[in-house]
């Protein structure tokens, strides 16, 4: 199979011409102009970009939490990445009390083989640092899972004591793998989650408001410092907070490998969401919690000037019919997660490169060159060049969606944004040469994505 994709506009981190195209097979063969070699299929490109896929590095597709588990499986939630643009998703495997690395492994790759419409790689959760799981982060970098994410929250289920973040973090500096951490202070948050509840604030702004930006700033500031002693990089996970970042920009400052990305919910949303009357506030119970909206601008500058290296989604869906209402008389108990994977690009582009808070190559870079870069999947994935996957978006920078859960192909009964219009909508979406969303509509197949071997870092 050939694609010619002809008069686009090319757009990759770096640069932006106009170009075609040419893909042969699973991977691009040709850039050039006015190429005229036969192809099965010539998509006409004029007025649109050609972007990289999308890259979304933090997605929890299929993952029991809270006495539930997020609505997406592997199939619906990559269908709905695919119609937003995103061809790449890495999710989060996880390893429960008692057990091992590898059986968390084996898990996941279950739940995604035979599903996923587009190519997949996992993250590590580790709960638990035994000698032996150290030395299965050794073999599960080897395997291509070169990351592992640690949670300094919620304590008695994910979280993990300083020494063992630590000797995580040295472990990497031997096996080249990269640490991701959610920094969230979750011994001081419990603390005010049970002094909430027993003064009977029990709705679900009490959870934005049980969890201060300063705690997320002292585990973002304590993460960073243990990776500085460790003498190894580290990697923020969805940081929401103005004063995190300061964190992170501190230490950047200091010539320190300290990398985070941001989420869409966290440029567009805020605390005020939490308002809503009754208990809609539940939409936006996540962890990190909506901050508010006057600090929305920092985070823009830090993804403009590089303080922030990418934006994933986070997409962990729940529905306000039967999930969210776990938590109706007690807000700790709301499945913590939104939906984001599909709308991630087209908000992105509507609220940052058509209001010139990022430029077209920045965002680029975003939301797939810099996270492929950062997770080892560079440059197979995260730009357009001869020998890269053809994983590729044409993008109509004028169309208009209106963003709904009608309309939205995410299994998820509301969306965040509903009602919100955004200018800028991928149209025809490549995943390793394959034309998986034709003007629109998903053409791929459920189980045609890869399991993606991730390199260590360089
Ligand atoms: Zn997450």
């Amino acid at each position: 199979m050939t694609l010619l994709i002809k008069n686009g506009t090319i757009v990759t981190a770096t640069d932006h011409y106009k170009g075609d195209v040419l893909v042969e097979g699973e991977k691009i063969s040709a850039i050039g102009t006015a190429l005229t070699m036969p192809a099965d299929r010539v998509i006409e490109a004029a007025g649109k970009y050609v972007f990289p896929g999308g890259i979304d590095v933090h997605t929890h597709l299929d993952m029991p939490f809270g006495g539930t588990t997020s609505t997406d499986d592997f199939e619906s939630g990559t269908i709905a990445a695919a119609h937003g643009g995103t061809t790449t998703v890495v999710d989060f495997a996880i390893q429960y009390h008692g057990q091992t690395l590898h059986h968390a492994w084996e898990t996941w790759m279950k739940k995604a083989e035979g599903k996923a419409a587009i190519d997949y790689g996992f993250h590590m959760i580790i709960t638990e640092l035994t000698d032996q799981v150290e030395q299965e982060m050794d073999a599960l970098v080897r395997q291509g899972v070169t990351s592992f994410k640690l949670f300094m929250a919620y304590p008695g289920v994910f979280m993990l004591d300083d020494a063992s973040i630590f000797r995580a973090l040295l472990r990497t500096g031997k096996n080249g793998g990269t640490i991701c951490m959610h920094a969230e202070n979750g011994g001081v948050i419990d603390v005010l989650v049970k002094n909430a509840l027993a003064e009977g604030k029990t709705a679900p702004k009490y959870h934005a408001l049980t969890r201060p930006a300063r705690a997320e700033a002292e585990a973002t500031h304590r993460a960073i410092a243990l990776a500085e002693i460790a003498g190894v990089p580290i990697y923020i996970v969805h940081l929401s907070a103005a004063e995190a970042l300061e964190m992170v920009t501190e230490a950047r400052d200091r010539g320190l490998p300290a990398y985070a990305e941001t989420c869409p919910q966290y440029l567009f949303l805020s605390y005020d969401n939490y308002e809503e009357p009754g208990f809609d506030g539940a939409k936006y119970v996540m962890s990190p919690p909506l901050r508010a909206k006057e600090k929305q601008d920092q985070l823009w500058r830090g993804l403009a000037f590089n303080d922030l290296q990418a934006i994933s989604t986070d997409h962990c869906p729940f529905c306000m019919k039967e999930q969210k209402p776990l938590g109706k008389d007690d807000f700790s108990k709301i499945p913590n997660g939104a939906p984001g994977i599909e709308t991630r690009m087209s908000l992105v582009y509507d609220g940052g490169v058509r209001t010139g808070k990022i430029s077209l190559n920045r965002f680029v870079e975003l939301t797939s060159t810099s996270p492929a870069k950062i997770f080892g999947l560079f440059p197979r994935k995260g730009t357009i060049a001869p020998g890269s996957d053809a994983d590729l978006v044409v993008f109509d920078p004028e169309k208009r969606q209106k963003l709904s859960a009608g309309t939205l192909h995410m299994r998820v009964d509301y969306n965040p944004y509903e009602g919100r219009e955004v200018i800028g909508v991928s149209e025809t979406v490549i995943s390793r040469g394959r034309i998986v969303i034709d003007d629109g509509k998903f053409v791929g197949k459920a189980g045609a994505g890869s399991f993606l071997k991730r390199a260590i870092r360089s």
